[in-house]
């Protein structure tokens, strides 16, 4: 039975060449690893279903995600794990071989594509099949880094800019065309990821550990943290988990919500602020919720994936204020809130997951 959905295809820049013109034994294990940790980073709702020599192919389901965004954020996580990794791997390794010293060269792209797609068993093992994973197939190697110069990216087809609502977003990146055989023209967006890794090996962690926590709240979804993710950051849903009676976050300039964006939340005729100043998608966000008094008190929800779901922790700081009188006064204001915030979250948690089992999920 066909179904629609997503179809992405990850494979290495300069893997030919790499493994060509390099002692091979190194250069094959260095391939191996760094597909290997890939592998192993794909959770739901983007499902591994198979490798083809360099090339690993996952899908996932139409509606398996709320936002758009959220998809960007996936395929950004999948190119940091594998920047990390090689740079880890480079640098832990002291074997003067050409493939050692030569894999930094090594980049990852990755296609994404909307469409129809199948299942068929071949030797016991899935493949996927269907018109649009030939197009997929062809597009992973089609010549997009000779066209636009860049190595390590995302291309995104239009018609799946268009399914996940994210034309804004890609309205910086470039274009391209490819024409595929039988198929015809696909066009489509190249989203240049290192960018996007350099800010992210540079950004300081802004984050309450448990250790200097005032209040600690742990609350599970049976989600995998891709999900959970959006349960939390999704203003309708955010919403049930602090009893707000709405919640609206504004956008940076290309539709996207993340560091130095503003929750507002209204609980009757109040409105109390939450500046975003960590966004980790899937690991953790951090928010300065602005208190009475100019005071602040800085949060962290931290994800952590478990065989059946995700354990979201909520750790608050202390309340602080402009100055010494100031937080004194706040913190005795603060006495009755932990039993508050910590009904307030566990019941949010009761509310999300009631509403998780109404909605189906394909
Ligand atoms: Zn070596």
């Amino acid at each position: 039975m066909s179904q629609k959905g997503y179809i992405l295809v990850a494979n290495i820049f300069g893997y030919t060449a790499f493994v060509k013109q390099t002692e091979l034994e190194h250069a094959q294990s260095i391939v191996d690893d760094l597909l290997n940790t890939l592998i192993e980073s794909f959770q739901p709702p983007l499902i591994f279903s198979k490798i083809e020599g360099d090339s690993i192919f996952a899908y996932t389901p139409e509606n398996s995600f709320i936002k758009g965004q959220t998809v960007l954020e996936a395929i950004e996580n999948l190119y940091c794990i594998f920047a990390v990794t090689k740079e880890s791997m480079h640098r832990n390794t002291v074997c003067p071989c050409k493939a050692c010293k030569a894999m930094t060269d090594l980049d990852l792209k990755l296609v994404l594509h909307y469409g129809t797609y199948s299942f068929t068993t071949i030797n016991s093992q899935q493949d996927l099949i269907g018109t649009d994973v030939m197009a997929i197939r062809h597009l992973s190697k089609s010549p997009i880094s000779d066209a636009t110069g860049i190595n390590g990216f995302a291309f995104i087809t239009s018609d799946c800019v268009e399914a996940l609502g994210i034309e804004d977003i890609a309205k910086s990146f470039k274009t391209y065309s490819e024409n595929c055989e039988h198929i015809g023209i696909i066009n489509g967006f190249v989203y240049d990821l290192n960018p996007v890794w350099e800010v992210t090996r540079e950004q300081n962690k802004i984050t309450v550990i448990p250790e200097d926590a005032w209040l600690v709240v742990d609350t599970f979804l049976p989600v995998p943290s891709a999900l959970a993710w959006e349960y939390i950051t999704e203003p309708s849903y955010r919403r049930l988990w602090l009893k707000a009676s709405g919640i609206t976050v504004d956008r940076n300039e290309n539709g996207r919500v993340g560091i130095g964006n503003t929750y507002i939340c209204a609980h009757g005729k109040y409105k109390i602020n939450q500046v975003i100043v960590d966004w980790r998608p899937f690991d953790y966000l951090t928010v300065d919720t602005a208190m009475p008094l100019k005071g602040v008190q800085r949060s962290t929800t931290k994800l952590t994936k478990q065989d059946s779901g995700t354990k979201i922790s909520w750790y608050f700081d202390r309340v602080t204020g402009l100055n010494s009188i100031h937080t004194f006064l706040l913190r005795l204001l603060f006495i009755s809130m932990k039993g508050i915030l910590t009904n307030r979250l566990k019941r949010g948690s009761e509310t999300v997951l009631k509403m998780i089992e109404k909605e189906v999920r394909t």
